[in-house]
């Protein structure tokens, strides 16, 4: 059966991000995956952006993305699916921050607000990090997080350092 737009009463964005194993792949294969999650609808996703480690770490560059979906599932189921296509995709837990085939972060979800022991919503990291914020404005410039500051206010705070957009085509269908 086809779900209908309210089917899909919330609104998520997910942070990819991946540096290992032919990263550009790694992402595209991840957002096909996400298109194809129960209860859940790709509504969007940025270009790719090219970003060097956290911190300087020694670890390859990254690939970075973000995406919105609109979803029947609570924070938690959709942390569970986003984990279990990150363990699809070869996810080793070896050291915090280290490299990785991917990672599939919630960034939002409707304008909840929580820290539980699985899930902190916003995402905690989310505006210091240059590879989340620009790929997040391509997907909504009029964006307003839950404390009613909005992303292009946040954005002239955080400075693209060496954040660059790559031309790289992914044709996923978002219309189904
Ligand atoms: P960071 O969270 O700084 O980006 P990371 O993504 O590398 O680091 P992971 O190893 O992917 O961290 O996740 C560690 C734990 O973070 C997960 O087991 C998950 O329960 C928890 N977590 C808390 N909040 C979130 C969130 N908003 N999205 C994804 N995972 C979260
Ligand atoms: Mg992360
Ligand atoms: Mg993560």
């Amino acid at each position: 059966m086809r779900l209908k737009n309210q089917d899909y009463p919330h609104l998520s964005y997910i942070g990819l991000g991946s540096n290992l194993a032919q990263p550009m792949q790694q992402i595209e294969r991840a957002l096909q995956a996400l298109a194809q999650l129960p209860q859940t609808k790709l509504c969007q996703y940025s270009s790719l952006y090219h970003s060097p480690p956290l911190a300087n770490m020694p670890q390859p560059d990254y690939i970075n993305a973000v995406a919105k979906l609109q979803t029947a599932l609570s924070p938690w189921e959709l942390l569970q699916q986003l984990q279990q296509i990150e363990n699809q995709q070869g996810r080793m837990r070896e050291e915090r921050w280290g490299a990785r085939t991917l990672d599939l972060d919630i960034l939002l979800y409707d304008n909840q607000e929580f820290t539980d022991s699985h899930l902190t919503l916003p995402h905690p990291a989310m505006l210091q990090r240059a590879f989340v914020l620009y790929p997040l404005y391509e997907c909504c410039p009029n964006l307003l997080f839950p404390n009613g500051i909005t992303l292009a206010d946040t954005l002239t705070f955080c400075s693209a350092g060496d954040l660059t957009r790559i031309d790289y085509a992914i044709n996923i269908d978002t219309t189904a």
